[in-house]
């Protein structure tokens, strides 16, 4: 999933060529409908003379990576340019100034990773809350500082997981916008998704009361349903509170 104005994707899938203008990749985990295109990626990067991307992704499988690179690498007899950059839960990683992310462990059948993405902004201090703008400049100017830093949390992206990282780390749910995997939907298969460590849809509306996100995106629905079975059955079954601020990304 890119997302331009952050100059970043969540995983890479087939490396499509509108993500090779971005200049940050946050994978999540390495299965192949998120990872097979890492090489083409960094190759079709190069090929536009772009700086190499930056590739962050959980620290456990930057070894096979680096490998999956370096035999494309071979094959094509000629070397490329990247970075690997092992994530480690919990750690702040800066993007740019500004722009930061944290991940946080979640909960699949491989080694996996959640991001959430946090922009520094300054706030007016509660005191001067009120004050018109020229009262504002006059005080800059004495040298009093009338705002303070804040961290906003602007997306979190989950990546393939069960339910349980909102559960565990509650913090995730403050951003405005929150990307959740929603792979089955059927009530019939929902052993199946505890099975396959994915979310179910009937785990997020029972957590609906705590979906504070002003945006909430659904995405990596199984191909076993349809366009229409995922239109229908998300709208059927999600509560009024959700509906109106949920995206569906198909
Ligand atoms: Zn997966
Ligand atoms: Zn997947």
């Amino acid at each position: 999933m890119a997302v331009r104005e952050l100059n970043l994707c969540f995983d890479i899938g087939k490396g499509p060529r509108y993500a090779a203008g971005l200049d940050n990749v946050l994978l999540t985990h390495a299965h192949q409908d998120h990872a097979v295109g890492i090489a083409l990626h960094i190759a079709t990067r190069q090929l536009l003379d772009a700086t190499p991307p930056q590739i962050y992704l959980p620290a456990q499988i930057v070894d096979d990576v680096r490998n999956l690179i370096s035999a494309w690498e071979r094959l094509e007899r000629r070397r490329t340019r990247y970075s690997l950059i092992p994530v480690v839960a919990g750690t702040r990683y800066d993007l740019r100034k500004g722009l930061f992310f944290k991940a946080f462990p979640t909960e699949h059948t491989i080694p996996s990773i959640g991001y959430q993405v946090f922009e520094e902004r300054r706030k007016l201090k509660p005191d001067y809350v009120g004050l018109e703008g020229p009262a504002i400049v006059d005080l800059k100017k004495q040298g009093i500082e009338v705002t303070f830093p804040i961290e906003l949390p602007v997306i979190t992206f989950v990546g393939d997981s069960t339910i349980a990282p909102l559960d565990r780390f509650p913090e995730i749910l403050t951003s405005e916008i929150l990307v959740l995997e929603c792979t089955f939907l059927a009530p019939e298969d929902r052993a199946m998704a505890k099975k396959k460590r994915h979310t179910h849809l009937l785990d997020i509306v029972e957590r609906a009361d705590r979906l504070t996100c002003d945006t909430l995106v659904l995405t990596h629905f199984s191909t076993r349903y349809t366009r229409e079975d995922v239109h229908r059955e998300v709208m059927a079954v999600l509560p009024e509170s959700l509906k109106g601020k949920t995206r569906i990304f198909l």
